[in-house]
């Protein structure tokens, strides 16, 4: 029978999908085949059980296969995965970026019953996978890592203890990662990482985000998009301001991580901004960009969340004019200090969670009412649809060619993308 490319299923964040593609090339040059590679995530509970289930979903589909499990949720409980008939091998996330595994892997190592789980202490890990991409599943927007880890302890999140210390991809290799990839002829790319202000500060000098920012558009000047992934706005460093107040290339698109609304929940949550300096944030960078378009990331739940308490959530939409909301349930994530604080009911969590949701949709179709009739510029990433520099989506009536930027005037919208 003949040998087949391996399966891979990515679960999660940007990170976790450009991590998949340099999987996919380390798997081909080690010569892997007839290996189904699952790249969790360990966010949330959810995320967990989804894991699981796709496990089970592509054992069934590849009866033959060496199944392998990787990412967050198998850094953080190895054991979970291991315990699975379906699993063969569990591996950690640094492992999974080292080429040195996939040829071990080749030569059955794992397979066997040995090493069946090869999940390192990512406490200890200090090196970037500096693994340089030749492009992504995609044609049209390429995710670069530029930063992996973290070094907060929010009460609520895994993530640190999926993914290390923070630690950055200096920015030589960057600038030539992207300097590759428009090569290919990508027309955006989306910086990446984890916790994406802390860029640089392991670094010589010490250089803030901003500065990379600026190098990329400098040195790659044929790159006609660079978007930035997400950021905590209080990290948020001047030349960064400067470069988002200057540079037409940077995307007016911001997705904060603001979680909430109320002061006392923020610090409950360790986060290391209030209320006030999200505001302020957004009205600063509103002015610096008049037609920026901000996305965030809002917990809805939280332990000890009052009435009031999420009242104060739900208003932070319209105060810091938030357009693209990500709304997360509560899901208390084992080992963290929130898990052991007092838990709201499931009801009140998922009401609240609804009604932050709706505000998000209420807020997106009034953006959206502002941009038609506009003529804006798009980058086509399938036959039918598109994204405006601000992140709408765009639908076509009609085939466009894939992976090109378009000049368009939507004539309407249906509440979540645009029409044209
Ligand atoms: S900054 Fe906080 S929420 Fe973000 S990855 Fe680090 S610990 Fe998690």
């Amino acid at each position: 029978m003949e040998a087949r490319t391996p399966v891979f299923a990515t679960l999660g964040c940007r990170l976790n999908a450009h991590e998949t593609e340099a999987m996919r090339e380390m798997t081909a040059a080690a010569g892997i085949t007839d290996a189904v590679i699952v790249n969790t995530c360990a966010v949330t509970g959810e995320a967990v059980r989804k894991a699981r289930q796709e496990i089970r979903r592509l054992r069934r589909e590849n009866p033959g296969a060496t199944l392998i499990v990787t990412g967050c949720a198998a850094q953080t409980e190895p054991d979970t995965f291991a315990a699975m008939a379906e699993v063969d091998v569990v591996l950690g996330n640094a492992e999974k970026m080292r080429p040195e595994t996939w040829t071990g892997l080749r030569t059955g190592l794992g397979t066997d019953g040995s090493e069946r789980i090869r999940v390192d202490d990512i406490q200890s890990v200090r090196e970037t996978a500096s693994h340089i991409i030749d492009g992504f599943g995609t044609r049209h927007r390429a995710y670069v890592q530029v930063q992996n880890g973290c070094d907060h302890r929010c009460t609520f999140c895994i993530i640190p203890f999926g993914r290390g210390p923070s630690r950055s991809v200096p920015a030589g290799v960057v600038v030539d990662q992207i300097r590759r990839l428009v090569d290919r002829g990508y027309l955006e790319v989306v910086l990446t990482g984890v916790d994406l202000t802390s860029w640089g500060a392991d670094l010589p000098g010490t250089p803030p985000l901003g500065d990379l920012v600026r190098r990329i558009l400098r040195l790659v000047s044929d790159l006609p998009r660079l978007r930035i992934s997400s950021i905590d706005s209080i990290e948020a460093d001047p030349a960064l301001m400067e470069a988002i107040a200057t540079e037409p290339r940077l995307m007016p698109h911001l997705h904060l991580s603001l979680q909430h609304g109320d002061d006392l929940i923020l610090k409950r949550m360790k986060r290391r901004h209030l209320r006030n300096d999200a505001i302020r944030f957004c009205q600063d960078a509103r002015r610096l960009r008049p037609d920026i378009v901000f996305g965030a990331d809002l917990i809805a739940g939280f332990p000890t969340e009052t009435d009031a308490a999420f009242d104060n959530s739900l208003r932070l939409v319209a105060d810091c004019g938030l357009t693209w909301l990500h709304v997360f349930p509560f899901s208390p994530r084992k080992g963290t200090p929130a898990a052991r604080m007092p838990q709201l009911p499931g009801d009140v969590i998922r009401a609240r969670a609804a009604a932050l949701r709706a505000a998000g949709a209420a807020a997106a179709a009034r953006y959206l009412d502002t941009q038609v009739g506009r003529t804006v510029e798009v980058l086509t990433e399938g036959p039918r649809t598109a994204r405006t520099a601000q992140f709408a989506e765009v639908h076509f009536h009609t085939d466009q060619p894939e992976g090109t930027l378009l000049t368009v005037t939507p004539t309407g919208h249906d509440g979540t993308r645009l029409i044209a």
